[in-house]
């Protein structure tokens, strides 16, 4: 199917990469918008966004420009020296989502703070640390422990690996961190029931993405907020891959009314550009951080910052937020009548679904080498769910011609 062009170049990326990851066979050469095109001309509508990361579009005008002239002038500094692009950025996100992090629970209602970083690992990593740093300075706990959710995705670091439940992610890369303990994820009971002394933080995915868009039961979060805040636990939300408008607000968890301590949040406020992460929460809990204990090269770098602050500056007025609901609304209306034809279930909120493929059809694999076929690219979780989550600027049109392409796949056998 692949052209000798694309052929050539997915035989040296096989030779000389390392085979940490299976790619659909696609060789893209260019993005815009909500569409990317392979070295053959091919278009694709691009219904992975990279993982979210893409939530705003391939090279969108204002956050290309913002980095043109950032790249012209000035790129990195390191901590060791201010920079004139920080202050727009860490303000920008404090204002943003310090509102729907601080002023409840242990947390405390010091002022919004932000710890900027690149990849999302990085940033749970962190989280990781101030949750430990602030259980022994702040409470007084020794060996203090993270409770976790089964099925969580979390990253790829050796000690965010030792907490995961997948064996691909795991196995084989021991001796594991320890200080974690993993419960059903959705069952607040046993969620309550785990916390001990020792408890530093619960850290949870509002919306379980790698798992498959997996979205808790209602009341769920709100009462994992209320057994954290009673025993004086932090509750640390990633929301990496759910935030920034993909769930169909700023951050998912404000859905089940619920304000964590600290969030993390990486993928789409890089803006699909650079690699952009952060922990956000309040100076009483990121206040454990003091000069040396922590740190990054490249966090916080001026072009980084310039693009992360002018993504801020766009989910700042709510419209990224509303599209992602109204347009997922459509997209969830036509997906739930697919089910029962060749789908088996439907879940996700937003402009992000996770659909099972009903076993007669075949595999999810099989549905994205499909759909790819007609022109859309979607990558499969697990072994029977795909997951849907164009960028935000996909259109009404578009989502209905993904739809009807996506039941011509369920149909062909
Ligand atoms: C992608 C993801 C991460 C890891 O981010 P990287 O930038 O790949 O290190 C962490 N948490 C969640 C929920 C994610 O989806």
């Amino acid at each position: 199917m692949t052209t000798s062009e694309s052929h050539r170049h997915i035989e040296a990326v096989e030779r000389h990469a390392a085979h940490n990851y299976h790619p659909l066979p696609v060789v893209i050469a260019s993005g815009d918008g909500a569409w990317v095109t392979d070295v053959d001309g091919r278009r694709y509508l691009d219904c992975l966004a990279a993982y979210s990361a893409l939530n705003l579009g391939h090279a969108h005008p204002r956050l290309v420009a913002v980095a043109h002239e950032q790249l012209d002038r000035l790129t990195l500094v390191s901590r060791a020296f201010h920079h004139d692009r920080m202050a727009a950025f860490v303000t920008g996100l404090a204002d943003l989502v310090g509102p729907l992090v601080v002023a409840e629970g242990p947390g405390g209602t010091g002022e919004a703070m932000v710890l900027p970083m690149n990849t999302g690992a990085e940033a749970v990593e962190s989280a990781i640390k101030v949750v430990r740093k602030h259980a022994h300075d702040v409470r007084g706990i020794a060996e203090p422990e993270i409770v976790v959710a089964d099925g969580n995705f979390h990253g790829r670091t050796t000690t965010i690996v030792s907490f995961s439940g997948d064996p691909d992610a795991r196995d084989g890369f021991g001796p594991y961190t320890p200080g974690f303990v993993s419960v059903p994820y959705g069952d607040a009971d046993a969620l309550a029931a785990a916390l001990t002394e020792r408890t530093a933080a619960v850290l949870l995915e509002p919306i379980q993405g790698e798992a498959g868009v997996v979205t808790p039961p209602p009341g769920y979060l709100a009462r994992v907020r209320e057994a954290t805040a009673e025993r004086g636990v932090l509750l640390v939300a990633d929301e990496i891959q759910s935030g920034l408008a993909r769930a169909g607000s700023t951050l998912a968890i404000s859905h089940d009314g619920v304000r964590p301590d600290l969030v993390t949040l990486g993928k789409a406020l890089g803006g699909g550009i650079v690699p952009v992460s952060a922990v956000v929460g309040s100076s009483e809990v990121l206040g454990v951080l003091t000069p040396g204990t922590h740190g990054s090269t490249f966090g916080g770098n001026p072009l980084a910052a310039a693009v992360a602050a002018e993504v801020v500056a766009m989910l700042a007025d709510g419209t990224w937020q509303e599209r992602s609901r109204t347009l997922g609304a459509r997209l969830h209306d036509g997906l739930s009548e697919l089910v029962g034809h060749g789908l088996s279930s439907v879940r996700g909120r937003g402009l992000w679904a996770g659909i099972d493929v009903a076993p007669e059809v075949g595999t999810a694999r099989d549905v994205a080498e499909r759909l790819l076929a007609r022109g859309i690219l979607a990558k499969d979780t697990h072994t029977t769910t795909l997951r849907l989550a164009p960028p935000l600027v996909i259109t009404a049109e578009e989502i209905d011609w993904l739809l009807d392409r996506l039941r011509d796949c369920l149909a062909a056998v």
